[in-house]
């Protein structure tokens, strides 16, 4: 990955939280306050202004400027979530380019970002039962000699996968939690725009 292609996917996220905004509200509003497609929209159009005449020198200038934006412009619990994690893959990537193991590690630190903030683990019906799963995928595929796109498919894959397993889960963090037993059956928002921003990971590197 380089500057432009980091950029590229930062355009995608944006565009894919506009075209499914209202299903992600739909979706919190279920469990939720019913805001997370207008965060995670005002979030992106707020990434695509601050990106369009930056020049970065490297991948990760292109993701802390993302994560910064994301944290300046959310009010809601996504917000400094998500900026926290582009932040943290961001500071792991201080190149022109990244390869395949560099951007496993810099994945990693984004999903530890998420937990040390966040303080959810796995099965706690949030973003991580996507983003952990992907995680493995990508670092499975990585070590396992696949290439950019082979590795960002399969992290898509189980990214859907881990979204749609957070139905059946109760809600341990977040408002979902607040609504105990009556959080199962619905889909976790979080979940399901984490499945998003790996998919436009895939589709910008196939
Ligand atoms: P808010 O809940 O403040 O309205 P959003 O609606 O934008 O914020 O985002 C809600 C999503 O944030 C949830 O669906 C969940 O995936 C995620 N989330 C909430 N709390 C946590 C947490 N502690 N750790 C990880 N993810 C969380
Ligand atoms: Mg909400
Ligand atoms: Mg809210």
């Amino acid at each position: 990955m380089d500057t432009d292609l980091a950029r590229t996917w930062v355009q995608a996220i944006a565009a894919a939280v506009d075209k499914h905004k209202d299903h992600l509200t739909q979706l919190d509003s279920a469990i939720g306050d019913a805001d997370h497609g207008v965060n995670m929209k005002r979030g992106f159009s707020a990434v695509t202004t601050a990106l369009a005449d930056y020049k970065p020198d490297t991948v990760g200038a292109v993701l802390v400027k993302t994560g910064t934006t994301l944290i300046s412009s959310v009010g809601g619990a996504s917000g400094p979530l998500y900026g926290g994690a582009f932040r943290a893959m961001g500071k792991a990537l201080d190149a022109p380019t990244a390869d395949t193991q560099q951007f496993a590690t810099a994945l990693a630190a984004g999903l530890e970002s998420v937990q040390k903030l966040g303080a959810a683990a796995p099965g706690d019906k949030t973003m991580i039962d996507a983003y952990a799963p992907a995680l493995a995928a990508f670092q499975q595929h990585v070590g396992a000699g696949a290439d950019f796109a082979a590795a960002a498919l399969a992290a898509a894959d189980a990214a859907e996968e881990g979204m749609r397993a957070t139905t059946p889960m109760q809600a341990r963090k977040g408002r979902a939690s607040y609504l105990g037993a009556r959080s199962i059956g619905h889909q976790d928002p979080g979940a399901t725009s984490t499945a998003l921003i790996f998919r436009a990971l895939a589709e910008v590197v196939a």
